[in-house]
């Protein structure tokens, strides 16, 4: 079921990048595999995939052992301080970095380890109560703010949009980041490398990749429902 998912996954990213004048290389697929067994990240292995995404420390630490090490792992949740520490060495990224403190605490354990962390920043693009994100208009300045923390190095934006019905509702929060993204990157900040918009998730994937996502998040879409009360 997962490789035949993933197939249609595939087929209709490639379109998507078609209708966008994309090369398909531009993107990443990231497959979101939070709340699923082991079994089934091992069919996405198997059926190709590289880039598995969770939004638990406690997840990666127990699944990152039993898994083969060419696996690149993302941290895509909400992250608290003290548990940085269980997936400083087994991370390729932090997509979920949205306060001084959090960043300055990643800094900081990667500074142990002798590595630089790449991070996005999350911004709350559709200024949802429920979501965590620095606003549109702080992005700048919290890029300015944390760049100066040595042992992390700032790579992008990342935003979970609204949950909609219907993906194109969801088009102008995708192009608002896109345009910050831009505007960001056009300052030359130093210690930034701005170069992944990590946008779109089942339901919205396409129509992210159309206004520049570089990383896609798709759990559902690969794995198949998450069981009820698991986000
Ligand atoms: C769960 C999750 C996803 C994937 O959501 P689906 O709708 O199942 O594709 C993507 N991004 C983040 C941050 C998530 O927590």
């Amino acid at each position: 079921m997962v490789r035949e998912n993933l197939a249609e996954v595939e087929r209709r990213i490639q379109a998507a990048c078609e209708r966008a004048g994309r090369e398909r290389a531009q993107v990443r697929l990231i497959a979101v595999s939070k709340t699923k067994p082991v079994e089934l990240l091992t069919e996405a292995y198997e059926a190709g995939s590289r880039d598995f995404g969770e939004n638990k420390p406690q997840e990666i630490k127990e699944k990152y052992p039993q898994l083969p090490s060419d696996i690149r792992w993302h941290m895509i949740g909400h992250l608290q301080r003290n548990k940085i520490k269980y997936v400083i060495d087994k991370v390729c990224m932090i997509h979920s970095v949205e306060s001084v403190r959090l960043a300055e605490a990643i800094s900081e354990e990667a500074g142990k380890r002798g590595i630089v962390m790449p991070v996005l920043v999350e911004v709350n693009v559709a200024g949802e109560e429920s979501k965590f994100g620095v606003r549109p208009e702080e992005t700048e300045a919290f890029v300015r703010e944390i760049c100066r923390f040595p042992n992390i190095r700032v790579e992008g934006l990342m935003t979970i949009a609204p949950f909609t019905e219907n993906a194109e509702d969801n088009r102008i929060f995708f192009r608002k980041l896109r345009n910050l993204y831009v505007d960001i990157k056009a300052k030359n900040i130093d210690n930034v490398n701005m170069c992944n918009l990590s946008m779109g998730m089942t339901g919205d994937y396409e129509v992210a990749i159309e206004e520049g996502a570089t990383m896609v998040r798709v759990g559902t879409g690969i794995f198949g429902a998450r069981s009820y009360g698991q986000i």
